[in-house]
């Protein structure tokens, strides 16, 4: 099933982030990584082979090479990238250079400031990139006040991937799904219709016992 959890919900550690991916039956597992892993991780993670990994660097983009041998070494399709306005040219570039390898790229909606899309810029994006992707995150999404529906609505096509968790805007985020006020049933026919994209949660790990419960709910959404 196309149900993945991050790293960040296990306090960053890929190899805990593994197994508790194949404990809940999950496929996909996001490696978000603030820096370049060692040598000795990489060697332990491209071990796996149950489950498939999703790349999320979330530092500044200037060593695409070194982005792809890690994602060539774990076998890795989706890379997931925050971005800013000015970084657009870059991106572009990147974005032919990782297509040619067999890499998607997707960009995410962010909520912070310097990251922040609207959804003015997401058609800009699409406009010059007909060929990127998106990755819809619900809670950066009311974070920053965006109809989440109306966002689908507008990028469907693009969209590959959700990044899922709970939300109090202005208390609380990347809470466990249940533990905030998202109106998911408002969501629904939107996950119905989205089964053959990839949902990832990604909730805070102080969390953590709460991962279970969670995919439970994104697994009854989607009826798998
Ligand atoms: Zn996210």
């Amino acid at each position: 099933m196309n149900v993945g959890i991050s790293t960040v919900c296990v306090g960053d550690d890929i190899l805990r982030a593994i197994e508790v991916a194949k404990k809940f039956n999950c496929k996909f597992v996001q490696w978000t990584i603030k820096n370049f892993p060692s040598r000795n991780l990489i060697r332990k993670v491209k071990k796996e082979k149950k489950v498939k990994f999703i790349l999320h660097p979330i530092f500044d983009l200037d060593k695409p090479l070194k982005i792809l041998n890690l994602m060539q070494e774990i076998n890795s399709k989706l890379l997931i990238v925050h971005l800013r306005k000015k970084d657009l040219k870059d991106i572009k570039r990147m974005q032919r250079f990782f297509e040619s390898k067999g890499i998607t790229l997707a960009v995410e909606n962010s909520h912070l400031k310097d990251k922040y899309f609207s959804i003015k810029d997401f058609k800009n994006l699409t406009k010059e990139m007909p060929n990127v992707k998106i990755v819809l995150d619900i809670n950066h999404a009311r974070e920053c006040n965006v109809r989440i529906c109306k966002f689908y609505e507008k990028f469907k096509k693009y969209i590959v991937a959700f990044h899922v968790s709970d939300t109090i805007v202005g208390k609380g985020y990347h809470l466990p799904i249940g533990y905030g006020k998202t109106n998911f049933k408002k969501l629904r026919n939107i996950f119905e219709e989205s089964k053959d994209k990839i949902f990832i949660l990604e909730i805070r790990s102080i969390y953590e016992d709460k991962i279970g419960d969670s995919l439970d709910r994104i697994k009854k959404w989607l009826a798998l």
